[in-house]
């Protein structure tokens, strides 16, 4: 009985697995499919400064159609395209449009703004990273101080030595870097103050809870005064509400973003949002 209660559960176990494969392999076809046939796109969520509540810049998140009407998670996609190899191509993409739609907004006479992609760690071990992402900018005309790449901190932390180099290289373009989903991984504080980061971005899980949690208010403030300490910029992710803005303000948060502002919009939709708050405080 015990034995062939054990084969059931290897047998739901291995099914499991085989759909989770399948689907894996279906999802890697789909984003195949994308990045030739123009299926990707980026949307925008702004970064406003919490002390003149003005916009500062926005951040590219890719999009996927799915089947249906709802896009498919860069959670979800991300991860594959990591896995498979894809995201050199899909994050080299990426580079590509933001910088085009960074020059086509100028154009249409928008203010400048800053603009932030997210890079995998598996694009910045690419040898020739820096040389590429310089000349792409460089394309577009862009000033490389408006333009920001957002390496998440876990990634980062795993061959800091190797880091510290690439990172050096990237800076060496003037473009500026920041440490995403800051709090989660697991840095030293002597890794952080020898990377050349100009950045850090609050773990969106701590912002969330600052209203019921305790915890996450300490946690919250510790990042704050390690970011002054280190002449850093600090970011809150994920603000949903007044209140947590306003707590990011009396601890002396530098900037603010989440969907309390904006969600991540369409280009066009980014641009009709911003001339409508355009000379107005954001909050
Ligand atoms: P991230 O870089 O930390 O981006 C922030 C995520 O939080 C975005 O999810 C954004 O839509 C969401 N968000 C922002 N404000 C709020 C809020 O107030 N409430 C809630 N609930 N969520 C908020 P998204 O677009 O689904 O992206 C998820 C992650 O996928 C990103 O996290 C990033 O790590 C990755 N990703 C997105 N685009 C790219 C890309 O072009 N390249 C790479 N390598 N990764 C990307
Ligand atoms: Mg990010
Ligand atoms: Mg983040
Ligand atoms: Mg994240």
């Amino acid at each position: 009985q015990a034995k062939q209660f054990g084969r059931a559960n290897y047998q739901l176990y291995t099914s499991d697995l085989c759909q989770r494969a399948e689907e894996a392999r279906s999802l890697e076809a789909k984003l195949r499919h994308a990045l030739k046939n123009q299926g990707l796109a980026l949307h925008y969520q702004p970064v406003i400064d919490i002390k003149s509540g003005r916009l500062i810049g926005v951040e590219a998140l890719v999009r996927m159609a799915g089947d249906d009407a709802e896009d498919i998670s860069p959670a979800t996609f991300i991860p594959i395209a990591e896995s498979s190899g894809l995201i050199v191509e899909l994050g080299e993409w990426v580079a590509i449009e933001a910088c085009r739609q960074h020059k086509l907004w100028r154009s249409q006479g928008l203010p400048p703004v800053k603009i932030a992609i997210n890079v995998s760690p598996l694009q910045l071990r690419q040898r020739a990273f820096a040389e590429r992402l310089g000349h792409i900018i460089g394309e577009a005309g862009i000033d490389p101080a408006c333009f920001e790449i957002e390496v998440t901190e876990s990634a980062l932390m795993e061959s800091v030595d190797e880091a510290i180099e690439i990172l050096e290289d990237i800076k060496c373009l003037g473009v500026r870097i920041a440490l995403d989903d800051f709090g989660t991984g697991h840095s030293s504080l002597s890794n952080l103050s020898t990377l050349p980061l100009d950045k850090l971005k609050i773990d969106q899980s701590f912002v969330r809870r600052i209203e019921r949690d305790q915890t996450s208010r300490v946690i919250t403030n510790a990042i704050i005064s390690l970011a002054r300490t280190l002449h850093l910029e600090v970011v809150g992710e994920g603000i949903e509400s007044n209140e947590t803005l306003r707590y990011l303000d009396d601890q002396a948060c530098d900037q603010a973003q989440g969907f309390l502002f904006s969600k991540p919009l369409p280009a066009d939709a980014f641009a009709h949002w911003y001339r409508q708050h355009a000379g107005q405080s954001l909050h």
